[in-house]
């Protein structure tokens, strides 16, 4: 039974994390939480790129299904905040509810790694080298002050690696701090897009402000520091909605930060897992860097506890971690190819058109649903896809990755086990033949409210695993 301790279990495993950046953090929680020891090492550094960043609103149901939720808002360190839009038209603004807020991120991560010693995680100050197998099974991790620590299993958290993927041009940003001039700035943040890139804008709680100027990598090619700032300077004045943000002085220098979407190969091997940005990192237009490193320090997690815990599932975790990367990019590209097109039709620039021919050039999968798309009459018979499959997939069930009866179909992103925590064999019950669209949506309201029946049927009407019943059906195998 998945979720019950077997008696080949080993229950209590020695774990190094790598990296204490949310990725890291989430990881070495889960893993304490699941009764191994954990030690969390953090090299320390020059800090954040950009002292605040922007979540999405995803981020509060993460923060909450990890029981951080209360110590976030007690601290201050996510501020609720709207945001000003301005992509290919006049700037349009989106209320705090859909912009999710604005993270102090050295707050944040701090109280992350709090959280985590909390839960009896012991922090090492310590910059690591690379790991090695031990002869004698488990890991040794040498430390750049001459340690050498032993481990049953490692989580890698640290950060952008990886290489840019097919196609995709490198991006930077240069990230400035100013000082404002005393006058309010107001709560929210700001993205434009320009000819040449897009930039970034979020006001501080002392008045000033940190702005962003995101390019082509190869335009920083070759700059002093001197020329760097007069490139921002100059491209930021182009960009009205943030130009007005840009108050007082540059209070440190300009930091410059690699943005390029990277994919990390081999992320996960027999007691060995990358998360967050060291698996894969996502454009920071998305603003989605954070959450998608939590999530994925929960899944690492899951995957080498059942790595250590259940052995012979070792190939299943690994599928598991493989197959969330893999939809977790897709996701993302899907996202930013929209963006990048809607702003070469705007721009028509060389910088826009490359970055949407890059977008065509790949292979994206069927874009995802949107609210516009109507919902099948209510009166249509339907049934499910010929092309669906009910097959065990690996799926995390509360601790561990087991093998899950999930649907499969080529217009899913992934399998699925379930649908707002109802397993999905539940809901395909109310599929049978005969079955219209009222009577599905009525079923289905039962378990997921009206909303989310709505919501699920049209998705799945839209990637075709819902199909009007006026053919002999293809039996599902
Ligand atoms: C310019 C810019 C703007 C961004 N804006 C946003 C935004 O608005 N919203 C958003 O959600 N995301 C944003 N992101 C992305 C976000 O910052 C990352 O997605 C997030 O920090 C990834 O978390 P992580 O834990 O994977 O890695 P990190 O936060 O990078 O943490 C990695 C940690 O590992 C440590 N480390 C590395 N190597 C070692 C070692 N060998 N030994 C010990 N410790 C080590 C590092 O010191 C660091 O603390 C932005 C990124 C950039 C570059």
């Amino acid at each position: 039974m998945p979720g019950q301790v077997r008696s080949t279990e080993h229950r209590s495993a020695h774990v190094l994390v790598v990296g204490a950046g949310p990725a890291g953090c989430t990881a070495a929680l889960r893993m304490a939480a699941l009764g191994h020891r954990v030690t969390l090492i953090e090299r320390g550094g020059p800090g954040r790129p950009a002292a605040v960043e922007s979540a999405p609103a995803s981020l509060r149901p993460l923060l909450a299904s990890l029981g951080l939720q209360q110590a976030v808002d007690a601290a201050g360190c996510c501020r609720s905040s709207g945001a000003w839009v301005q992509w290919a038209g006049s700037p349009q603004r989106a209320g705090e509810v859909q912009s999710g807020g604005l993270i102090d991120r050295q707050r944040f991560d701090a109280l992350l790694r709090e959280a985590a010693c909390a839960a009896g995680v012991r922090l090492l100050g310590a910059h690591a080298r690379a790991a090695r197998r031990a002869p004698e099974g488990g890991f040794e991790l040498p430390l750049h002050d001459g340690r050498l620590l032993r481990a049953d299993g490692i989580v890698w958290a640290t950060g952008r690696s990886g290489d840019a993927a097919p196609g995709e041009r490198c991006g930077a940003a240069l990230v400035g701090r100013w000082s404002g001039d005393g006058q309010p700035l107001g709560h929210d943040s700001r993205v434009q897009a320009g000819p040449e890139g897009w930039a970034w804008a979020a006001p501080q709680p002392d008045g000033g402000c940190t702005a962003a100027l995101f390019v082509d990598a190869q335009r920083l090619g070759g700059l002093d520091a001197a020329a760097r700032e007069r490139l921002y300077r100059d491209s930021l004045a182009g960009y009205g909605l943030i130009a007005s943000m840009l108050r007082g002085h540059l209070a440190r220098p300009l930091r410059v930060a690699d943005t390029t979407p990277r994919r990390a190969a081999g992320t996960v091997e027999p007691r060995c897992v990358r998360a967050g940005e060291a698996a894969f990192s996502l454009d920071p237009l998305s603003s989605q860097g954070v959450a998608a490193a939590m999530r994925s320090g929960v899944q690492a997690a899951a995957c080498l506890h059942t790595m250590l815990g259940r052995p012979a599932d070792t190939a299943l975790a690994q599928a598991f971690l493989q197959e969330q990367v893999e939809r977790e990019w897709q996701r993302h590209r899907r996202w930013r190819a929209g963006y990048d097109a809607e702003a070469a039709r705007h721009f028509g620039t060389p910088f826009w058109a490359q970055r949407a021919k890059d977008a065509a050039s790949r292979e994206l999968p069927a874009p995802s649903v949107s609210p516009a798309d109507p919902l099948p009459a209510l009166d249509l018979p339907i049934r499910l896809d010929g092309r669906s499959r009910f097959q065990p997939a690996p799926m995390l069930e509360g601790d561990w990755i087991v093998a899950a009866p999930a649907l499969q179909h080529p217009g899913l992103p992934g399998p699925v086990g379930y649908v707002q925590g109802q397993p999905v064999a539940d809901l395909l019950a109310a599929l049978a033949p005969g079955s219209s669209v009222a009577r599905v949506l009525q079923a289905w309201a039962a378990r997921l409210g009206a909303q989310g029946a709505a919501g699920l049927l049209q998705s799945w009407w839209r990637l075709g695993v819902v199909v009007a019943d006026t053919a002999p059906p293809l039996q599902p195998r």
